[in-house]
């Protein structure tokens, strides 16, 4: 109903002679710190209204309280109408080892590094991409208190949203833009993206 049927127009196809850049960005990101990285292709995104109905649950303590959230990164149809800008795009993934399935301080460790590669990468896209739309795994904490919903955002383009505040199934993405979600036993992978141009 709302977004994009899955396509199946190979990588090379939809790049083409952009090829040699996706190679470069993807370098880039492993040069910031993250462990995979892949090319996305944006008309394979699909947006589930049950994704954001699980963000209302609020399990995480930012529904409502966070412009990178919902409902202030706005409905699902216009984070589609967002989306829809987008061709092209860059996966990225922090892979973390853990001790076993109960090890929180491998995990926060992995969840951290993911934090400083995102943020680190982010700066140097903008550069190149002023209009991008960076998804990351969590809401925004940039400010100590965000202005939600008495102020407009304070750093509107070093907010990032989190992939599920857009409805957005990162196992699918992962999936459909050849990428693992899954690393093996014992490992935590942190996915998040940069819609391009
Ligand atoms: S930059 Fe600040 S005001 Fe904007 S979403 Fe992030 S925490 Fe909220």
């Amino acid at each position: 109903m709302f977004l994009f049927e899955e396509d199946t127009l190979h990588y090379s196809k939809l790049f083409g002679a952009t090829m040699q850049m996706m190679e470069r960005l993807i370098a880039k990101a492993l040069e910031a710190g993250f462990d995979a990285a892949g090319a996305m292709d944006c008309s394979t995104i699909i947006l589930r209204p049950e994704v954001r109905e699980a963000c209302e649950t609020n399990k995480c303590g930012r529904y409502g309280k966070n412009w990178s959230c919902p409902p202030g990164c706005g409905s699902l149809d216009e984070c589609a109408a967002h989306i829809r800008r987008y061709a092209k795009g860059l996966i990225v993934q922090t892979v973390g080892k853990l001790e076993d399935q109960f090890d929180g301080e491998g995990i926060m460790a992995a969840a951290h590094r993911h934090e400083q590669s995102f943020r680190r990468i982010s700066k140097e896209l903008r550069r190149d991409y002023p209009g991008m739309l960076p998804l990351g795994t969590e809401g925004c904490s940039n400010c100590d208190l965000c202005s939600y919903p008495d102020a407009p955002c304070r750093d509107p383009l070093g907010a990032s949203s989190p992939m599920e505040a857009f409805g957005m199934m990162v196992r699918d993405v992962c999936k459909a833009n050849g990428m693992e979600y899954y690393h093996g036993k014992d490992t935590i992978t942190f996915t998040g993206c940069f819609l391009l141009e």
